[in-house]
């Protein structure tokens, strides 16, 4: 019994179920249900397979590059890793050292407390207004003494996705920790908090392929900061693991980022989607916080979360429910195709009907 003294213990977080029946409508996870670019499909057949025995570039350039053009952002600025996962658990790791707590919202996304437990940082969660929107003048370091600051925008998994300048509020009124700033879904109709590297030192912008590039699969992340912050966190990322992104990873990135039409086609069709299914489910009774990501946050009027949760998942359509304080009665319905939700939207109308 005595090693288990000296574990390192943790709760791990507990991702979304990933069924092996094929045959289920799959509205738990936020993947995009559409295909990566078509060019990623070329490209996979064209992938060397020899060159497998080499391991990839630790600084993985050719994707830094692309990032780098894309977002025009010099390469020395950009971090990348093994989904925004990695790259959020490499800035706990470099920036959330202090003995004062860091903070985040108390509904959002439920890796961030683990990540503290993990770490062994001290947390603070501020709670979200009534409506679940995040209170800002709470972060600031004259109203909260912290150690650092996460918010995610749009806030998983409520939608809310707030404006730029409220994010600057915080960052500004924090020059003594870093902020990190979510954008996991930021490109489903909000706005980049990304121009804020350009006037502050302390934040840092992390966004994903997960999502809104459908490559969840394929894990790969990125975040934007001042070079002095991204500086830190590459000794950070040197000193655990070299050769975090693979060599499929960095080559099927870049080219996705190279089809910019498709890829502003795909979440052009998730926005539109997502705003008739908007209409629907009011029509149906529920209510939900007004989303600008890919899933709909929606509870309502006379059926429990917990109910309308098992009742979709006896007939094959999978959402996502937490039974937690305050959102028990929420669904996290993920915006799939226009058939896909044609779907769920009749299976409602018969079980509510
Ligand atoms: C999905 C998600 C992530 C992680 O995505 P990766 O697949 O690791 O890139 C990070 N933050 C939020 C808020 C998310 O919803």
């Amino acid at each position: 019994m005595s090693w288990e003294k000296v574990v390192r213990r943790v709760t791990p977080y507990v991702p979304g179920e990933q069924p092996k029946d094929k045959n289920i409508i799959k509205l738990n996870t936020n993947e995009c249900p559409y295909p990566p670019a078509p060019g990623v499909s070329k490209l996979i057949e064209n992938l060397r397979y020899e060159d497998m025995r080499l391991y990839p570039d630790p600084e993985a350039s050719v994707l830094v590059d692309a990032l780098s053009d894309y977002y025009k952002v010099p390469a020395d600025q950009i971090f990348v890793g093994v989904g925004s996962d990695d790259v959020l658990s490499m800035a706990y790791l470099t920036f959330f050292n202090s003995d004062k707590p860091i903070l985040f919202p108390d509904i959002t996304y439920s890796f961030y407390d683990v990540w503290a437990e993990l770490y062994k940082v001290p947390y603070k969660k501020i709670p979200l207004d009534a409506d679940f929107k995040i209170n800002f003048e709470e972060y600031y370091e004259e109203n909260t003494p912290n150690g650092g600051v996460i918010i995610a925008n749009p806030n998983a998994p409520v939608g809310i996705c707030e404006p730029v300048s409220k994010i600057e509020e915080v960052v500004r009124h924090n020059p003594n920790s870093v902020c990190i700033i979510d954008e996991a879904y930021i490109d489903f109709g909000g706005e980049s908090a990304l121009p804020l590297i350009e006037k502050y030192d302390n934040v840092l912008i992390v966004q994903t392929f997960s999502k809104s590039r459908a490559m969840a699969g394929m894990r790969i992340g990125y975040a934007f900061g001042s070079k002095k912050l991204i500086g830190y966190m590459k000794d950070a990322k040197f000193s655990f693991n070299s050769y975090t992104m693979n060599r499929p990873s960095l080559e099927l990135g870049v080219e996705s980022i190279r089809d910019d039409a498709y890829f502003k086609e795909t979440c052009a069709k998730i926005i539109a989607t997502r705003e008739r299914v908007k209409k629907e489910l009011s029509e149906l009774g529920f209510t939900f916080p007004d989303s600008k990501a890919n899933f709909i946050f929606a509870k309502h009027e006379r059926v429990t979360g917990e109910e309308l949760f098992l009742t979709l998942k006896e007939a094959r359509i999978f959402v996502r429910h937490w039974n937690t304080d305050r959102i028990s009665d929420y669904l996290r319905i993920t915006i799939g195709t226009d058939e896909e939700m044609d779907k769920l939207i009749s299976f409602l109308e018969d079980y509510l009907g």
